[in-house]
């Protein structure tokens, strides 16, 4: 296959294929040692950028190291991930015409900090979250909002009764 990293539009450096792929190719595994999400979490604690792959096991995740971390996330992709056996491929979603950027979505899940997307789809979503991590996340949200406002509510009704009555 010919992929070739280059600057992108979407973010810093991306991966563009030289030739035309057909649909359906499986065009560049996702190549990295597998580290066990506890030791994910540790090594990259404090670093933002970062190349994991999380497995479908929920147990492991692949360090990128190759070709296929370069490759940049879009909201409407063509490229999606397919875990074979434990190994990830980048497979073409359509026939892609020599040129083009590879992107995939990343649906990320997991994260702390905010991933703004700026892949300049119509439908995007404005996040490299996964739109399932995203209701999450206000699901969270909303509930913290209504943990406080109930703190807040316990804590004035019990302090009423301890004010000094002026009459
Ligand atoms: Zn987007």
């Amino acid at each position: 296959m010919s992929l070739l990293i280059r600057a992108s539009r979407i973010h810093s450096a991306g991966c563009y294929t030289t030739a035309a792929i057909k649909k359906g190719t499986f065009i560049v595994e996702y190549t990295g040692p597998r580290i066990s999400v506890a030791e994910a979490d540790t090594r990259y604690s404090d670093r933002p950028e970062t190349y994991l792959f999380g497995l479908s096991d929920g147990k492991w995740v692949i360090d990128g190291d190759g070709i296929a971390a370069f490759i940049n996330h879009s909201c409407e992709p063509n490229c999606e991930p397919e875990e074979v056996e434990g190994r990830v491929w980048i497979v073409a979603l359509r026939d892609i015409q020599a040129g083009e950027e590879l992107t995939y979505d990343y649906n990320l899940y997991d994260g702390d900090e905010e991933a703004p997307c700026f892949c300049g789809a119509k439908n995007c979503r404005g996040s490299l979250y996964s739109a399932e991590e995203l209701r999450k996340k206000r699901r969270r949200a909303q509930a913290r909002k209504l943990s406080k406002r109930k703190k807040k509510k316990s804590l004035a009704a019990g302090a009423r009764p301890q004010r000094p009555s002026r009459r």
